[in-house]
């Protein structure tokens, strides 16, 4: 997808039939999420370094409906052969030769046939790293707008192998309650604002909310929203290559 890390600009996968109608879900009843630790281990890597993520998507096709923007980089060669030029514009405010591809007049993708992803094999790396278990992480919808996402976001469940993934799943919300609450804490226009932003951002940063409660008064918000940005610039540099500790 276009935009935001977890694929989309304000997200693909798409593999099975059949269609599934917005605010119901694909399968009913809960949905194994993961252990916490280890999903949240490979979400950042995943988001660091542009790699595959691995959903039990089974026949839910629902952010390949949910008019997403689907952005696709200088590197995605393959789709970007088989998707015709008709349906591609340049994507604003991305680097030279990123590309994005709109949606039809129902919010589906147009590579979306007959409930399938078309060129599943050949999909932009936008909709392999997409994972709507981040809004499930972090303790928040997609938006009304996504009722589909939104009713898969609220089946999945995580298990916890140790006390310490709890304290990083708690540590995951509370980030993301801040960064939605306390955009004003920020510098100017560095708060993330869209859900699947702060979604991301939460997992991210998570690790400045770490047995930290969110403080009650303006300066201790203000300095904590500073260690947030301080915690996205860092993961960006490992984004740019550099290594962060702990992760390889
Ligand atoms: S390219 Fe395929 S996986 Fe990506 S949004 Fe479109 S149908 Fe879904």
């Amino acid at each position: 997808m276009g935009g935001d890390e977890t694929g989309r600009t304000d997200g693909a996968r798409g593999a099975v039939t059949p269609p599934v109608q917005p605010g119901e879900p694909a399968t009913p009843g809960p949905l194994a999420a993961g252990e916490f630790g280890a999903w949240l281990r490979e979400i950042r890597l995943a988001l660091r370094d542009d790699r595959d993520t691995d959903v039990a998507c089974g026949s839910c096709t629902a952010c390949c409906t949910s008019s997403y923007f689907v952005t696709l980089r200088p590197t995605d060669v393959a789709a970007r052969r088989l998707v015709p030029t008709s349906l591609l514009v340049p994507a604003p405010g991305a680097p030279p030769g990123t590309l994005v591809m709109g949606y039809d007049a129902r919010g589906h993708c147009p590579m979306l046939r007959d409930g399938r992803c078309s060129i599943y094999a050949d999909r932009p790396q936008t909709c392999r790293t997409y994972d709507c278990r981040v809004y499930a992480a972090a303790g928040i919808g997609p938006g009304a707008d996504k009722p589909a996402i939104g009713a898969r976001v609220k089946q999945w469940e995580f298990a916890y192998a140790s006390a310490e993934a709890r304290r990083e799943h708690e540590a995951v919300k509370r980030a993301a309650q801040f960064i939605r609450n306390d955009a004003t804490s920020f510098p100017p226009g560095s708060a993330p604002s869209r859900p699947a932003e702060v979604a991301v951002a939460a997992v991210k940063a998570y690790e400045a909310f770490l047995g930290v409660e969110i403080p009650d008064d303006r300066e201790g918000r203000r300095r904590l929203a500073e260690r947030v940005v301080e915690r996205l610039r860092a993961f960006e540099r490992g984004r740019a290559g550099e290594v962060q500790a702990g992760e390889g």
